[in-house]
């Protein structure tokens, strides 16, 4: 199968809304110029130099996302492009964004990653962390900074049931956020979740945003 009937297939899949970000880390910049042929526009990237290589070659209307862990010395160099960043893990790595951002007269669209799966090793806020942090009100005060949403990660397991309930408590915690401190605000409503092989679970639990590397593009040679 050709990345292209990839893609359609996957397309084809997701119900009417729901963004799909084709998650092309490893993968070669063909690769990427055949799904961008095909229509595809919202690809996503985890390192920051893989980013910034395939950034200055790749057509100049790709919404580039970072889903990866972004060490706060790299956010400069992403910060000119990137359309969001979905792994805000700490407070630091916010503060980092908004002043780089400042600096160029940008407002960078951001989600806060939420630690859900029982791996130790995922990085993110607990869903307590995050409603600490929306309760403090700090956020407020990065006016180069849009929230948008909150992302994260279930464990990687094949028990479905373990997979549906931590997507349903990152829901939960989305929600909760939404409904106290965004009411109003339509541009918070984003919930990335959902990969190549949960991303049917991650859409019954109310993903707005599914992040597919291997589904479209083949196992990844690292
Ligand atoms: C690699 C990656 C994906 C895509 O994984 P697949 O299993 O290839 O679909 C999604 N989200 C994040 C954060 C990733 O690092």
């Amino acid at each position: 199968m050709s990345v292209t009937e990839n893609l359609n297939d996957t397309l084809k899949s997701l119900p009417k809304g729901i963004t799909l970000v084709a998650v092309s880390k490893f993968h070669p910049n063909e690769s990427i110029l055949e799904a961008y042929k095909a229509g595809q526009r919202v690809f996503g990237e985890s390192r920051v130099q893989e980013l910034i290589e395939k950034q200055k070659t790749l057509p100049s209307d790709i919404q580039w996302h970072f889903i990866g862990h972004l060490q706060t010395n790299k956010v400069k160099q992403i910060i000119p492009f990137v359309a969001l960043i979905h792994s805000i893990d700490s407070v630091r790595l916010l503060s980092e964004i908004d002043k780089e951002a400042k600096r160029i007269g940008r407002v960078i669209p951001c989600l806060l990653q939420i630690h859900v799966a029982q791996e130790e090793t995922k990085f993110g806020f607990s869903p307590e962390e995050c409603l600490n942090l929306f309760a403090s009100g700090t956020y407020i005060d990065f006016r180069n900074v849009k929230l948008k949403g909150l992302m994260g990660m279930a464990s990687l397991t094949e028990n479905a049931s373990q997979i549906r309930s931590e997507f349903n408590c990152l829901k939960q915690c989305f929600d909760q956020v939404k409904q106290t401190y965004f009411p109003s605000d339509a541009s918070f409503r984003e919930l990335s979740m959902g990969m190549s092989n949960d991303y049917p679970i991650a859409i019954e639990e109310g993903s707005t945003m599914v992040r597919i590397g291997s589904l479209i593009f083949g196992e990844r040679v690292y």
